[in-house]
């Protein structure tokens, strides 16, 4: 088990590995990270690596559009840069209408796109030990989220890139978990806030003050 560090990245208040134009923390994880990691990582961008592709992809994208494209375009704009021309899309069934838009748009700029619902298999919840008291509509047929199956059938598919539409925290972590091909986020749910997390933190000095308070059990 490594050691519990006291303060982290969101305990600095100078940011310096940024700019360069502070100085460090002493508990700065620049500064103490093992040399031999900081190297390591750097080889995984080098010419020749698809990760070292991707994150120049990347960087392209956010250099060139830096402010001035929606989520929905950038990830146009990242697709074209790494070659990716079958979009995948794992979508909530909450959001596909959301999700008929971004195909159209797909579309639009000579993207193929395949869609796979959240719900595919339709598989009861009881079935995989979900009691009936936790569906949202109790003593119904009510299928689970099924987003293992959502990234096996995108692998059929060789999909260059998987989008997620709105998956729930954690079904989103097993579909990036079994997708084969690399996985962006265009809608991250939330279903409180229409779908903007950054609300509750922003409003965590007045309305979503119970964010702060200790010892809710959730
Ligand atoms: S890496 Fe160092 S300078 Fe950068 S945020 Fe973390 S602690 Fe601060």
């Amino acid at each position: 088990m490594p050691e519990k560090l006291s303060c982290t990245c969101s305990e600095c208040g100078l940011l310096n590995c940024y700019r360069r134009d502070k100085h460090f923390p002493d508990f700065c994880l620049t500064e103490n990270a093992d040399r031999k990691l900081v190297c390591e990582s750097a080889r995984n961008y080098g010419a020749g690596h698809r990760d070292g592709d991707i994150a120049r992809a990347a960087a392209e994208v956010e250099g060139t559009y830096y402010g001035k494209l929606t989520r929905v375009e950038e990830i146009i704009a990242f697709a074209n840069r790494i070659g990716a021309r079958r979009i995948g899309i794992a979508t909530c069934i909450g959001l596909i209408q959301e999700t008929r838009l971004f195909v159209k748009v797909l579309k639009a700029h000579g993207l193929e796109s395949y869609t796979v619902l959240c719900k595919v298999g339709s598989v009861d919840k009881t079935e995989i030990g979900i009691s009936d008291d936790l569906k949202v509509k109790k003593g119904s047929f009510e299928a689970i989220c099924n987003p293992i199956l959502q990234a096996k059938l995108l692998n059929e598919q060789e999909t260059d890139l998987n989008v997620i539409v709105g998956l729930c925290v954690g079904h989103d972590s097993l579909f990036i978990k079994h997708s084969n091909a690399l996985v962006t986020t265009l809608i991250t749910k939330d279903r409180v806030t229409g779908h903007n997390p950054a609300v509750a933190l922003y409003t965590s000095n007045f309305y979503y003050q119970r964010l702060l308070q200790p010892g809710q059990k959730l």
